[in-house]
This record gives structure tokens, sequence and C-alpha cells, in this order.
């Protein structure tokens, strides 16, 4: 029997006993061991934990047990989510040092499911960027071509994947940095409707915006694990408080009579290679029974401004916490003042530092309602143009990134050039809608492309549908 190549095969075989847990995880382990030193994909390798995790679940199956969906499925979580007793570090210095007295609600769920956490992955420092160049502990590497970036902000994720260090990931996405390096690195990523996954133990980067979601090898397993930590969280204020239907019951519905939105002002940017992809995108969901309709959604071309200034706003806040007294990194110096500012000095890198100043600067007397108020008005005409589009389709489709992979250095002496990368995935945060990437080929050098499929609140399952389609097309 072939082995499994899906985190559902895998669980399957784990609960059949025709394979361990322990085994699963000892070959990443060891995939880990032989490659990531080029990679780079984790801050943090998990082994001791990832082996006792996988024990227990080998042991709940001789018991007769079942230890659940996820059952020896190893796991990587990118580097800003909470894990009791082991570093934290947003790939910052300011948290040097910091273990995190609790779990995030995804990792007890994840421990609840069966799976086996192997590791925290590197990322732009704080989520911010989309290149994995701003970690302070250096770039993670494309596994496709170690010359270029895996994208970010959860660059190391998605890299755990496409390297086969870890079957699935989590990533989190404000603007784009699951999508984005899920194209990038030829994987499956999603970032789900604004509340469906919980973010309580997330670091908090921009609160309105940030959501958690799947890296996978299929569109199955990306709904298999949003199955599995989707729904209600107490601790979360801004969880959805109901239950999700099950999205893995929804894949082989097909697209008949689906209407698929191709945006007509989309804003230009795109390469040629990543644009042929998505029109083969459409071509196969036509052949499939759906509809293609032209809409016009001028979010796209507003979203990019509106966001630098409610991210960063937003950053300025949560990043006031990290003061040399509560978390990591102290610097020392005579008085408290000067200690503050040592510490944030020599703790923060400069793109974070550059978040803080912007997001301070559009919150100041004077200029709030001139910048932060404004960017709040224009999220409201960019929830509003979504709304239109989707009496019109159902899902829209784009390009999740302007290129395939660029080589380390390319954006790096220019923030707009970097901020530019998601212009096709933010308009979907300031909404709070969902969207996902599924690899669609090869575009420039022979390296992946991801079409992003797009759908309204909670829409969750003809996005679904949708992704299936595009998937089932490749096959
Ligand atoms: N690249 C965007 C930024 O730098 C989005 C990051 C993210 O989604 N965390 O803010």
């Amino acid at each position: 029997m072939a082995a499994p190549t899906t985190a559902r095969g895998i669980a399957a075989a784990v609960k059949a006993g025709t394979t361990t847990a322990a085994d699963f995880a000892e070959q990443h382990l060891l995939r880990i061991a032989e490659r990531d030193g080029e990679i780079h994909a984790f801050n943090h390798v998990m082994a001791d934990q990832a082996r006792a995790a996988a024990a227990a679940v080998d042991a709940a199956v001789a018991a007769g047990n079942d230890p659940g969906p996820l059952a020896g499925v190893t796991v990587a979580l990118k580097d800003n989510m909470c894990t009791r007793g082991i570093p934290t570090t947003c790939s910052s210095k300011i948290l040097e040092g910091w273990r995190p007295p609790y779990d995030a609600t995804i990792v007890e769920k994840l421990h609840a499911a069966g799976a086996v956490v192997i590791g925290k992955t590197n990322l732009d420092e704080f989520a911010m960027g989309s290149s994995t160049e701003n970690s302070a502990f250096g770039p993670t590497k494309n596994p496709h071509d170690t010359s270029r970036v895996p994208g970010g902000s959860s660059g190391g994720s998605a890299a755990s994947v496409a390297a086969g260090f870890s079957q699935m990931a989590l990533g989190s996405d404000t603007g784009g940095s699951i999508r984005q390096p899920a194209a990038l690195c030829g994987v499956v990523g999603v970032k789900p409707t604004y509340g469906y996954v919980s973010r309580f133990g997330l670091v908090a980067f921009a609160s309105s915006l940030d959501q958690i979601g799947p890296f996978t090898t299929s569109v199955e397993d990306a709904a298999l694990m949003l199955d599995v930590i989707g729904g209600h969280d107490p601790l979360d204020s801004t969880s959805i408080p109901k239950e999700h239907p099950s999205l893995v019951g929804c894949l082989d519905q097909g697209v008949e009579g689906l209407r698929v939105g191709r945006i007509t002002d989309l804003p230009e940017g795109a390469d040629p290679d990543v644009l042929e992809r998505l029109e083969v995108a459409f071509e196969a969901l036509v052949a499939a029974g759906a509809t293609v309709v032209d809409v016009q959604v001028p979010a796209f071309t507003f979203g990019l401004t509106a966001y630098y200034l409610i991210a960063p706003a937003e950053a300025s806040s949560n990043l006031a916490r990290y003061d040399g007294v509560r978390y990591g990194l102290r610097v020392d110096a005579p008085d408290t003042n000067g200690m503050y500012a040592a510490t944030r000095e020599a703790g923060f890198g400069d793109e974070v530092k550059r978040r803080i100043m912007l997001g301070t600067y559009a919150l100041s007397a004077g200029y709030y309602d001139a910048y932060y108020g404004k960017a709040l008005k224009v999220r409201r005409l960019i929830h509003d143009d979504f709304e239109r589009a989707y009496q019109q389709a159902d899902v829209l489709l784009t390009p999740a990134s302007p290129s395939v992979a660029f080589p380390f250095g390319a954006k790096g002496d220019n923030p707009l050039a970097m901020y530019l990368c998601d212009t096709y995935t933010i308009p979907t945060n300031l909404a709070g809608h969902p969207g996902m990437s599924v690899p669609f080929g090869t575009g420039a050098h022979g390296l992946p492309v991801g079409v992003q499929v797009l759908a309204g609140t909670l829409q969750e399952p003809t996005m679904f549908r949708v992704a299936a389609e595009l998937e089932r097309a490749m096959a």
C-alpha cells in the first residue's frame, strides 16, 4: 500500500494501525534535520513534545480509543501563536526569552484532535512583511528555489509544508500573510471569515484584521483543519458565536450553476504569467458548469491605502505593551523612560518601527480624523463594494500574488514595492471575508502560481467547492 500523502490519509492509517504516529513524527523530524539548516522554516523544533504527543496518539489507538480527526498529523505553528512553556518570539528580539504561560485555543484544539505539534515557524517580525526578510533571525528560503523568498509573513509555515517538514501548518493573515506565501510555495492557504477561528493566544498585530488559518497540500485537508480549529471561543470576544457547518462535507458538490466573478477594474501590476493561469482557472470552472460574470470592485484599488493606515494604527497600540517590563528583552537605563526607549530601540526591527511611527502619527490629535478616521470610512465603502459584488457573483477569482516568488533583496530597499505584494489579498481582510489561495500550475521560472478564491461572510462552503474544482482541474 502506498504511504498516505494527505493529513486525512495519515489520520486514517494511524487509526487503522497500518502505521504509527511515532513513525510519521520521526520521518518529519528527520527531514527537518536534513534540510532545515538550509531552508530555515523553523525558529524552534519541538522534537521532545512531538515525540510525546505521537506516543500518546499511538497509545490511544492501542487502547481502542479514537485519538481524533488529526490522529498523528504533524502541524507546524507560526511563531506568533502562544505555546505554554515554549519560546514564542514573533521573530523579534524584543520577545527574547519569553515563554507563554498558556496555550492558544488553536493549540488546545489541535491536541484534542490528536495532532502532533512539531515546531514554531519563522515569520516577518510581528507578521509585518511579505517575504520573511523582516525576521530578526534571518529569512526563510523557498523550498522550490532557495535563491527566492517563500513569501510572508507566514513564510516559515508555508515553507514547512512545501518542504515536507510537517503535514500541515497554521499561519495568521492580517493582509495576505497566509494566501501570498501559500501561492509562492505552491500549497493551499486559507484565511477564514473574521471570527471563524479563535484568536485567543495569537500575538496581536492588527486585531480587527488578524485571522488564523491553515496551510496544507490539499483542499480537503484545509477543510479538515478548519473543521477542527473553527468555532466559537468564549475567550475571544470577536469569535463568531455559532457552530460552522463541516467544510469537508461540501467538497464534492461541484460548481454547476455557480457565478464566478471576474473583476473588471482589478488594479494592474500582476505579471502576465500569473494572469494567464487565472484565465485557465476561469476556463476550468466554466468547463465544470459555472458561469463567469463581470463585476466592478473599486475596493481593490483603495484597499492598500486604507490598510496602511488602519493596520499600523492598531499595531502601534498593540505593540505598546513591549516596554521592557512585562515581556522578554529589557535594556537598562538610568530612568524608566530611558529604559523604555533603549529596550524598544534594541528590540524592534526597522519595519516594526516604521509601522509604529506611521500608526502613532495616524492616531495623533489633529491627524486622527484626516487619516485614521478617513481610513475607517474607506473601509466601510470597501465592505459595501464587496456586498454589491456578491449580489452578482457567488465567488470572485483573482491572482493571490502579483508575481511568482521573487529573489532575496528584490524589494528590500523599497517598503512600498513590498506592500504592493498584497494588493489582491488586503481588501478581503478589511471586509472581514474569507479568501484562499489554491495552487494552480506554474508560471515564470517554473515556479508555483496561486489562484485566489474570495467569498462573502461565512461563505466558506461555496469558496471550498470552487477551490476543490480548481484542484480537480489540475489533477
Ligand atoms: N504583508 C502585509 C503587511 O506587511 C500583510 C501581513 C499579514 O497579513 N500579517 O502588513
